[in-house]
């Protein structure tokens, strides 16, 4: 059965989309710990990341260091952090969050509740910064 990332790539599932390539997909993480927090995927459907072969994840930490660089132009952060869990959904993930300081990504604290406007709003900035 595909995954809820699958049916986001294939447009079955709404997303807020920031940018997508042959192999890679970036959107908005709809429950986030900061603003502007993003989900970068590859295409393929591998649930592992450490399973991803060698050149699709090499790639995909380029494709996610330009939404990076987008991401640190719109959001007030000290910079981009990194993190990779993959406790809830089967599909290699990257987390991209703005931080500034430890607590900001702390994947324990209560996420985040945003409208579906200020969703919007925020991915449409980022996009604006690629
Ligand atoms: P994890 O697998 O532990 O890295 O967590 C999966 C992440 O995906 C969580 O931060 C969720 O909020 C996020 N997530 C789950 N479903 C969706 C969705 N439909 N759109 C955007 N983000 C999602």
């Amino acid at each position: 059965m595909a995954t809820i990332f699958s049916k986001i790539v294939n447009g079955e599932i709404p997303s807020y989309k920031i940018a997508e390539d042959e192999n890679y997909y970036a959107f908005l993480d709809i429950n986030p710990l900061a603003q502007g927090h993003t989900l970068v995927i590859p295409k393929k459907e591998v649930n592992y990341i450490f399973d991803v072969e060698d050149d699709l994840l090499a790639g995909m930490m380029v494709f996610a260091k330009k939404i990076a660089k987008a991401i640190d132009k719109v959001c007030d952060c000290k910079r981009v952090g990194v993190a990779v869990l993959g406790l809830e959904v089967p599909h290699a993930h990257i987390h991209l969050i703005p931080i500034n300081n430890l607590h900001d990504i702390d994947f324990s604290q209560p996420k985040l509740k945003l409208s579906s406007s200020e969703l919007e709003s925020m991915a449409e900035k980022i996009k604006a910064a690629l």
